[in-house]
C-alpha cells in the first residue's frame, strides 16, 4: 500500500513512514505499515510447457505473467490460487505445499504498493484452460522461449523456468 498521509483510524495527518518502523500517529498512537499484500500465482506445466497468461488490465496490460491474483483476507494461500485459476482459466489445478517454488516482494502498480508474490508449480486435472475475467490470451512456452517473452515482472521468468525444470 502506498504511504498513508493520515491516519486511517482517526484521520490525524502522520509523517511518512520509516522503511522498517511505519509511521505511528501522534493522536491515536497507532502504527502503519507498509506491508505487502500476498498474491498468489501457478505455474502450470503440461507435456514440458508452460501456460502464461497476457494480462488484460494495468499494471502492464499485454505483458506476460502467471495466471492467479490477490489473496482474499482470511484465505488459505492454496485454496485462494484454486479460486484465481476457476476464475481465470476456467480449469481445476493440482497444486500442494511441496510445488513451492519461492516468493517474491515487488512493487505493483503506479502507487508502488508492496506485494508479496507466492510461485507455486501446478498440474491441470480439469478442464480446458481458456482466458476469462482479467487474462487476456494464453500461451504455451518451452524453456528455450522464455527470454523472449515480454513479462509482467522479472520473477515470472525465473519462476517458469524453475518450474519447467522440476518437470512436473
Ligand atoms: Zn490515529
Amino acid at each position: 500500500m502506498k504511504p498513508f498521509r493520515f491516519c486511517p483510524a482517526c484521520g490525524t495527518a502522520i509523517a511518512e513512514p520509516e522503511p522498517e518502523r511505519g509511521s505511528t500517529c501522534p493522536s491515536c498512537s497507532r502504527t502503519w505499515y507498509r506491508n505487502p499484500a500476498p498474491t498468489v500465482g501457478a505455474v502450470i506445466v503440461r507435456d514440458g510447457k508452460a501456460l502464461i497468461a497476457r494480462r488484460g488490465t494495468d499494471p502492464h496490460e499485454g505483458r506476460f505473467d502467471s495466471p492467479g491474483g490477490f489473496l482474499e483476507a482470511g484465505e488459505d494461500a492454496l485454496a485462494g490460487l484454486r479460486r484465481e485459476i476457476r476464475e481465470e482459466l476456467g480449469v481445476g489445478i493440482d497444486v500442494d505445499p511441496s510445488d513451492y517454488i519461492d516468493a517474491t516482494v515487488h512493487t505493483y502498480g503506479d502507487e508502488d504498493d508492496y506485494v508479496l508474490a507466492l510461485s507455486f508449480a501446478a498440474r491441470l486435472v480439469s478442464g480446458r484452460p481458456q482466458a476469462n475475467d482479467d487474462v487476456a490470451d494464453i500461451r504455451w512456452v518451452g524453456p528455450d522461449e522464455l527470454d523472449d517473452v515480454e513479462w509482467a515482472w522479472e520473477h515470472n521468468r525465473e519462476d517458469t523456468r524453475r518450474a519447467l525444470q522440476r518437470g512436473t
